[in-house]
């Protein structure tokens, strides 16, 4: 099936096509030659795919785009601080080629206009200007993911007529902002200039500014990171010379246009695009190019200060532990606590991408919940990613809760390094860190023992084999039968007493003291905890139905000691007394309609 981003951009073509208007430029002579109607418009993504149309491997030279690419090389060179005494960050509002300089400093106004740009060529690294000339090819072929060249005849042509910029060169050299020899610097610049490409190694281009340095498909890193706003912004006010004003008033987008007919338009974190169609306006900004983008951005809503989303987007459901609780299955005296207290647990379910707009939503929400709260589970499993700055206010908030006894814990992070790094370096040195577990019934569980205060305490509940809830109701004479029988057995923490798939030995257990996990693996290798067993519970009983696989693993949590009884040993005593088997049967479907209730509790509560 064909994209309706391909359809799009196929149709936008063919509504520019007719559009006249604008002249080739001549002033570089081998330039006139372009044919007129070339048309293309390639649009890339974040993760790679080009979208292409129209004449998009029509090869023409890049002219003035490459000074974004440069001016990046530049920074990432020599630094912010020594390029920016060298070249300013001011819009102009001149023509591409005047002789804008600082009138005190004689620093070019921008890098952007041809002054800038020579000078910029002259400030990447290498030590003489054949070194700095393979720096910059490779730099900008690294941007645009593939090995670039030059068109010769476009490069003599240029150099043998372009007595303006030279003359630029030599005030530039007067002015000593030109450290070494300027001819040498104008040459490479003119070289730039003349760098071969097509509409797609434009968006390219473009795609990997938008994609924060890095190339969407070679994962090259062509310009760091931090750079890579300056340089936007430089394109945001500069970058279509004296059009830039208007450009970002009905546009938007940082881009670059070159001579050669080409346009790139930057997209942070979405898109990047690239134009070509050599016909120029009095300003020499591509008739076409400008139209096509014009048009992209009204119709995408591509303008970078149209309002991203709702600042509540960052929060979706927000729930109880009522509605939730752990699937630790609690004795009757915890169960009617928490039965009364676990509304006070609240679950927010965090999700997008988390700047400082949506984070002040979400604790906008929980200061509003703190009479009624206790405890805050963030669940950050829908989470894209978070900003630092968001980070930080985060851990802020974690911090001024648990001053007020309130505890913030976060799960479903683990193994997501871009989001546990900013949570980690934005802590506070004095702080312990955040709490983070691996699923929400780890969390809830926690955020219940606090409610429970003790956490320490549960572990010590101790039950006689009578209490056990599959026992429950035997006669005592046998009881005193399975008494006899049981043999019991004491696990480490953190000890496996069951795995799955395992052929059952035919035991059932029943827990006197501690707690375990009952866990199920999934698909990835990694476990999902469903229960916490503890004092009075039994488990490996599927055996008494006839289940001989064992259907989850488990694992003590702390010291566990269990009773174990052997299904022979049942078999044989229910030989002579139905009733027992009679009572487990019972109580083992009381136990499974309990189970299944709570499970029904929790889909709906996750639906
Ligand atoms: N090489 C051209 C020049 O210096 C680049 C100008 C442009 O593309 N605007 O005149």
């Amino acid at each position: 099936m064909q994209s309706p981003i391909q359809v799009y951009l196929d149709s936008l073509r063919t509504r520019l096509a007719s559009m006249q208007g604008g002249e080739l430029a001549n002033y570089i002579p081998e330039l006139s030659k372009a044919d007129p109607s070339w048309l293309s418009i390639s649009l890339v993504t974040m993760d790679g795919v080009a979208y292409s149309t129209g004449d998009s491997e029509q090869q023409f030279t890049i002219q003035s785009i490459s000074k974004p690419f440069v001016f990046a090389t530049a920074l990432a060179d020599r630094g912010v601080d020594f390029v920016t005494r060298k070249v300013g960050v001011e819009p102009s509002g001149d023509a591409f080629n005047s002789i804008s300089l600082n009138p005190k400093t004689g620093a070019p106004l921008n890098p952007m206009i041809n002054a800038g740009a020579i000078a910029t060529a002259s400030l990447v690294s290498g030590g003489t200007p054949e070194a700095q000339w393979e720096r910059i090819i490779a730099s900008m072929s690294a941007f645009a993911g593939r090995e670039l060249g030059i068109d010769a005849a476009v490069y003599r042509s240029e150099s043998e007529t372009g007595f303006r910029n030279r003359a630029i060169a030599w005030m530039l050299k007067n002015f000593g902002i030109i450290d070494g020899e300027p001819m040498a610097s104008l040459e490479n610049y003119f070289r730039q200039c003349s760098v071969l490409v097509d509409c797609r190694d434009l968006a390219y281009m473009a795609a990997t500014l938008a994609n924060g340095g890095l190339h969407p498909l070679t994962g090259e890193r062509a310009l760091p990171v931090e750079h890579v706003e300056r340089v936007l912004s430089v394109m945001a006010t500069c970058g279509m010379y004296d059009f830039a004003g208007s450009w970002l008033y009905e546009i938007g987008m940082p881009a670059k246009s070159g001579v050669g007919g080409g346009i790139i338009a930057v997209l942070p974190g979405r898109f990047g695009i690239g134009i070509f169609s050599p016909r120029l306006d009095a300003k020499g900004n591509s008739v076409r190019g400008i139209e096509a983008c014009r048009q992209l951005s009204q119709d995408f809503g591509l303008h970078v200060f149209r309002r991203a989303g709702e600042p509540a987007m960052a929060l979706g459901r927000v729930y109880t532990a009522a509605e939730a609780p752990s699937k630790r299955q609690p004795t009757p005296d915890m169960r009617s606590y928490l039965n009364e207290h676990a509304q006070r647990i609240k679950y927010l379910c965090l999700h997008g991408y988390i700047a400082v707009d949506g984070v002040e939503y979400v604790i906008r929400r929980m200061i509003d919940m703190v009479p009624d709260t206790a405890s805050f589970i963030l669940d950050m499993h829908q989470v894209d990613g978070i900003s630092e700055s968001a980070a930080r206010l985060l851990n802020e908030a974690r911090l001024r809760f648990a001053g007020d006894d309130i505890a913030v814990v976060f799960s479903r992070i683990h193994g997501r390094h871009a989001i546990e790094h900013f949570l980690s370096t934005t802590a506070p040195k004095t702080d312990h860190g955040y709490l983070s577990f691996e699923d929400n019934d780890l969390a809830v569980e926690w955020c219940e023992n606090r409610l429970l205060g003790d956490s320490q305490q549960a572990t010590v509940i101790r039950v006689a084999l009578g209490d056990c809830a599959l026992l429950k109701g035997l006669p005592p004479e046998l009881l005193a039968l399975v008494a006899d029988a049981v043999v019991k057995k004491q696990f480490a923490p953190g000890e496996p007493i069951l795995t799955t798939g395992e052929a059952g030995d035919g035991h059932v257990f029943f827990i006197e003291q501690g707690y375990v996990s009952i866990l199920v693996p999934l698909d990835d290798g990694a476990h999902q905890r469903i229960a916490t067993l503890g004092p009075g519970m039994s488990f490996g009983e599927m055996i008494l139905l006839g289940q001989s696989k064992r259907s989850a693993t488990v694992i003590a949590d702390c010291q566990v000691n269990c009773w174990i009884l052997d299904a022979d040993d049942i078999d044989h005593l229910a030989h002579d007394a139905p009733m027992l088997r009679i009572t487990l049967l019972e109580n083992l479907s009381r136990d499974m309609a309990e189970k299944l209730r709570r499970a029904t509790q929790w889909i709906a509560a996750l639906a």
